[in-house]
């Protein structure tokens, strides 16, 4: 059993201004703690490849990829451009986001090809906001929809699942899969909570489970044994992709809910269970939020020892 892990250095060079909570410093400290607690040795860690620009078409609409290039590659240093009010791309942004995508497509493959049983990836920017012609929300390419959507269109798989836990709705993998009927996705979100979307489904392949404010654990695991799991069996994914924000933790301020490391922990376990039901083990989880450090960390610690079955 291999988990890979992909990352690459320059998801580190993205960088949106100080005092921003989706920072390069987030990548060091899941590093750091993976080096700390000796996870890293149970890991096959790997480099991240970029994107390819055909590869970017399968989510999102050739004019807004061309677009966001014109834009972002030319970028000197000290140079910056905004996208909304909280999302901002300098001159790492363009690789890192290719990076992110990149990592995404690569561990599909690699799981698809045996070389690995499932992976993460640990990149950023982050994805699920990113619709199909627009970056928001600290997003640039939907990391996510771009990965299912190669495993669709180019690896032949015929039904994969998509799983978002991350404490905002997925807005963009909504919009970018919403009526694809070979894709199921499953998500909670705290609502209502940034981007205030998702309390009505966009398709009947999209089970949204809004969680209110301050809810803990029990809440949220009692939803997915109601709302996620029964659909999944149904659904018999042969490939499981995880929108994995870990920005519903008790101690994350971007959101008010209340989930701990073992949460993470039983909802990977589950997803694991769904994964060796119904699709050979095949699973490709991306970071998503996640903004205090020391939480991230410990839960993304959570996920791995989980996916790497040495919980
Ligand atoms: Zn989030």
């Amino acid at each position: 059993m291999t988990t890979a892990f992909y990352s690459h250095a320059d998801c580190r060079a993205h960088d949106m201004g100080r005092g921003h909570p989706e920072c390069p410093q987030r990548l060091d400290a899941i590093h750091d703690h993976l080096i700390a607690t000796g996870l890293v040795d149970a890991l096959d860690m790997r480099e991240a490849p970029l994107a390819k620009l055909e590869h970017l078409g399968h989510a999102h609409s050739s004019g807004f990829v061309n677009e966001l290039r014109a834009a972002l590659e030319p970028l000197a240093a000290g140079e910056h451009v905004a996208l909304d009010p909280d999302t901002s791309a300098g001159p790492g942004t363009w690789a890192a986001a290719l990076r992110g995508a990149g990592a995404a497509i690569a561990a599909t493959d690699a799981v698809i090809d045996g070389s690995a049983s499932n992976a993460f990836c640990a990149v950023r920017p982050p994805g699920h906001h990113a619709t199909r012609g627009q970056a928001m929300g600290f997003c640039f390419f939907n990391n996510v929809a771009v990965a299912a959507r190669h495993a669709l269109d180019e690896r032949g798989l015929e039904r994969v699942a998509i799983i978002d836990f991350d404490v905002h709705h997925g807005n963009g993998t909504e919009d970018i899969i919403a009526g694809d009927e070979r894709v199921l996705m499953v998500s909670i979100f705290q609502h209502p909570l940034y981007p205030y979307s998702g309390a009505v489904p966009m398709g009947t392949n999209m089970v949204n489970v809004p969680i209110a404010p301050y809810s803990r654990g029990d809440v949220v695991r009692a939803a997915i044994e109601e709302m996620w799991l029964p659909r999944l069996d149904e659904f018999k994914p042969q490939m499981l992709f995880v929108s994995a924000g870990f920005d519903a933790h008790r101690e994350d301020e971007l959101g008010q809910l209340g989930l701990i490391e073992a949460d993470y922990a039983w909802i990977t376990r589950h997803l694991v269970e769904v994964a060796d039901r119904h699709a050979q083990g095949r699973i490709v989880s991306c970071l998503e939020g996640g903004y205090n450090l020391s939480a991230l960390a410990r839960s993304v610690a959570a996920h791995l020892r989980v996916l790497a079955g040495v919980a």
